[in-house]
């Protein structure tokens, strides 16, 4: 079984589709310009929202408290008090119920990635190695709404220690493995499209421990013998579905396209941000079609959205710069390619069948 998102020949500085290495250092700074407004609301004040966005009672399933080492290992945990990274100082009582790593400055994937309120209502967890996918949280005032599910039980536990509350919901981009395995930890409903419900009914006949089905970042974030639980689909749709979380929509749609046919993103509104997962990337195989991704790149720009979360690339980017991207794709799609320029290099590899 070859990797969902293969090795590509040339480095590039944008990390397009996973290739199960970290970004570098340059690509991962979140104090740059392609990160939007990083939200740095003092912890407490986050918990007022919070509290006031949640009337009592009506919160479902309250995120437990967690041994959370990993997760919050950046914040010099203590019994009371936890130090964060620019000297401010909150309460621990808080520290379960809120996001991590708004207070930190650090690079991405430094080590581990780090949860980041994105925007009023989404939380996103970054990906990273082997080729854990970015995760959402959507939170409502009623609802709150996981956007993929992660790699395995481990990733989305990561993902589920880091969000104010535990997501009832779950919805899939598509059924590669790194978006699906950690469907089970979420333990809420399963959304899919038509086509990633059949795909999910496969995936869990499958035999996890035969060498043949797996590939290196399988084997990487599920070491043998392993256990692997598909979730299956709970509520399936064919062409768009809607949700009101309170106070934010998130409205998904199909779109398919060359990285595989059952490919969907979501919008979340009022925050004008698209989830795009991995439907910008070249297929498995590394293509890109003209008749696909072209009209692909016009029905993304169609959605009203500011910001973009795609599945393997390290930064929110904005519209601006997600506009300048698809100009490279199209250039490169009619034979223009500005050399050195990694993202430029890699539609063109991937245009050039
Ligand atoms: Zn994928």
């Amino acid at each position: 079984m070859g990797l969902d998102h293969p090795a590509r020949a040339a480095r590039a500085v944008r990390q397009r589709a996973g290739n199960g290495q970290p970004p570098t250092a340059a690509d991962a700074h979140p104090g740059d310009a392609l990160v939007p407004a990083r939200d740095h609301l003092p912890l407490a004040e986050l918990e007022l929202e919070r509290s006031a966005a949640v009337p009592g009672g009506v919160e479902l399933l309250a995120a437990p408290e967690r041994d959370a080492d990993v997760m919050h290992r950046h914040l010099l945990a203590g019994d009371r008090l936890v130090a964060v990274a620019d000297d401010e100082v909150v309460d621990s009582e808080l520290e379960g119920n809120v996001a991590f790593g708004l207070l930190d400055d650090r690079p991405l994937h430094e080590d581990a990635p780090y949860m980041e309120r994105i925007s009023d209502h989404v939380w996103w967890l970054p990906p990273g190695p082997p080729d854990r996918p970015s995760l959402c949280a959507v939170v409502g005032e009623r609802w709150t709404l996981a956007l993929d599910a992660g790699s395995s039980r481990a990733h989305t536990r990561l993902f589920l220690d880091g969000v104010p509350t535990t997501p009832s919901v779950v919805v899939y981009t598509h059924s590669h493995w790194d978006h699906v395995f950690g469907g089970v930890e979420i333990g809420g409903l399963v959304v899919a499209h038509a086509r990633t419900a059949e795909k999910l009914a496969e995936l869990a006949q499958r035999d996890w421990n035969d060498d043949a089905n797996v590939n290196e970042h399988i084997r990487l974030e599920l070491p043998a013998p392993r256990t692997v639980e598909i979730a299956q689909a709970d509520i399936v749709f064919d062409d768009a579905i809607d949700f009101d979380l309170g106070a934010v929509t998130v409205h998904v749609e199909h779109v398919g396209g060359d990285h595989c046919d059952d490919a969907c993103v979501a919008l979340v509104e009022p925050d004008g941000i698209l989830f795009v997962g991995d439907a910008l990337s070249a297929s498995p195989e590394e293509v890109l079609t003209t008749g696909k991704a072209l009209p692909l790149y016009d029905r993304i720009l169609g959605f009203r959205a500011t910001h973009y979360v795609e599945g393997h690339h390290p930064a929110v980017e904005t519209r601006s710069e997600l506009e300048a991207l698809l100009v490279k794709a199209r250039d490169a799609a009619n034979g223009v390619v500005v050399a050195g320029d990694g993202d430029s290099e890699y539609f063109a590899n991937a245009f050039a069948v």
